[in-house]
């Protein structure tokens, strides 16, 4: 007998139809003599309907108000899971955040998951009742609904399966696996048996929605035995596993990317000790993230052009924050951009291998791209790219580093 958590995304329970062969594979490990726990996300498309009703009505809203509005979706599905357990013969109740319940801190919209009650839970399942969880949502520690973020789902099922001692957690979804690129976008992606738990969080950070960044984290630093499966076809999916269970050995795993990040060029800012503290502390301040940063060589010795991203979504927040400081940083212009994509090669093998980032460099040369940013950690290469070029440029790397299904 194990304990299993089993996660199925938006496209999965999509509709009633699929909301039934969901519950089928539900009762598949219940019949197998399993303990099960089942987490829900709300149907396809839900959740970005109710984010934009918020934004309809209030742009710039509390976000308290936005938690209970996106949190319902999942509600929805929750019983409806637990329905259609119940109607083929399986003992089920559903669950919401607030009843388990799920603890987390009030960071409305993004909340972290502290603390899982699980006892009521527990004795459930060891009595043979299948919980059906809403995912994404929690209690804030001001005593409201909130959510994990998007694509939370995945971190709820995750901290269920540590919290719960799972032996396994499934993430159903509409892919059979990880593939070496967004399959997509690149139809010769490759699938692959397993990755290296590091390897899928850069993946995850750098855009590969296939799994939400958080449950990755979480994933590894619990040992959690985590597996992306299709729920559609029943054939053999992706373990996320420690890098010594690799047996395959490659220097590059994965290609990933982003359209959620946006340029600004800061023309004409002084060229003086200080000055990128001026520039990134009223950012951090106002809770914005910056990514990729080049500062551009001195033409005239006293100014500098300085490039950095952000998430697209904070984009108009910091031209605001940023023209608020014209008078203290003396920059000549703002010049934003949004028409860009992030495209990042990853690989534990870039550890002990040279040369990845300069294939990358010359692969798109090739192709006439241009590259306007570039960062790089120890395991990944990111570049900044026109978005028009996302394509073209993750097939040419896909065939450049070696990815592509022979055949
Ligand atoms: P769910 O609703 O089940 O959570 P998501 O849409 O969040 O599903 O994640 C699955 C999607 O992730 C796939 O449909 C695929 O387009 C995308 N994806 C991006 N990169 C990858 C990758 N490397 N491997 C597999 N899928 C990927
Ligand atoms: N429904 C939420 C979202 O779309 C959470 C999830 O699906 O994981 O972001
Ligand atoms: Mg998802």
């Amino acid at each position: 007998m194990a304990r299993i958590v089993q996660k199925f995304g938006g496209t999965s329970v999509k509709d009633i139809d699929r909301i039934r062969n969901a519950a089928k594979r539900v009762k598949r490990e219940v019949d197998a003599g399993n303990e099960v726990v089942v987490v829900v996300s709300a149907m396809a498309g839900t959740t970005n309907q109710l984010v934009e009703w918020t934004q309809t009505m209030s742009p710039l809203h509390d976000t308290r108000e936005y938690d209970t509005i996106v949190a319902s979706g999942e509600q929805v599905t929750a019983g409806l899971m637990a329905l259609a357990l119940q109607d083929i013969g399986v003992d089920a109740r559903s669950w919401l955040g607030w009843q388990i319940p799920i603890r987390t801190d009030d960071v409305h919209g993004k909340a972290r998951i502290e603390r899982i009650e699980t006892g009521e839970l527990g004795r459930r399942l060891a009595a043979g009742q299948v919980a059906v969880v809403a995912g994404f949502q929690g209690l804030g520690a001001d005593g409201r609904i909130t959510t994990l973020g998007r694509g939370g789902s995945d971190t709820s099922a995750v901290a269920l399966a540590t919290e719960l001692k799972a032996d396994r957690c499934d993430i159903f979804t509409d892919v059979d696996g990880i593939y070496t690129s967004d399959p997509r976008i690149v139809a010769k992606a490759r699938k692959l048996d397993r990755i290296a738990f590091e390897e899928m969080l850069e993946m995850a950070s750098q855009g590969a929605r296939v799994l939400e960044t958080r449950s990755v984290a979480m994933a590894m630093n619990n040992r959690v035995r985590l597996q992306v499966l299709s729920s559609f076809v029943d054939v053999p999916g992706t373990l996320v596993t420690d890098e010594e269970e690799i047996v395959e050995h490659r220097v590059v795993s994965g290609i990933a990317y982003s359209r959620d990040e946006a340029k600004i060029t800061v023309e004409h800012v002084a060229d003086r000790p200080g000055v990128a503290a001026a520039l990134f502390g009223p950012l951090a301040d106002s809770a914005i993230n910056v990514d990729m940063i080049v500062q551009n060589v001195s033409a005239d010795g006293a100014t500098t052009d300085m490039t950095f991203t952000v998430g697209r979504a904070d984009l108009d927040r910091a031209l605001a924050v940023l023209e608020e400081q014209r008078k203290t940083l003396g920059f000549k212009a703002l010049k934003p951009d949004s028409n860009v994509v992030k495209i990042s090669v990853i690989g534990a093998g870039m550890r002990s291998h040279a040369g990845v980032a300069q294939l990358m460099f010359k692969t798109l040369a090739d192709r006439g791209i241009n590259i306007q940013v570039i960062s790089t950690s120890e395991i990944k290469v990111s570049v900044l790219i026109a978005a028009d070029y996302t394509e073209l440029a993750l097939r040419a790397l896909h065939t450049a580093y070696g990815l592509d299904e022979a055949g």
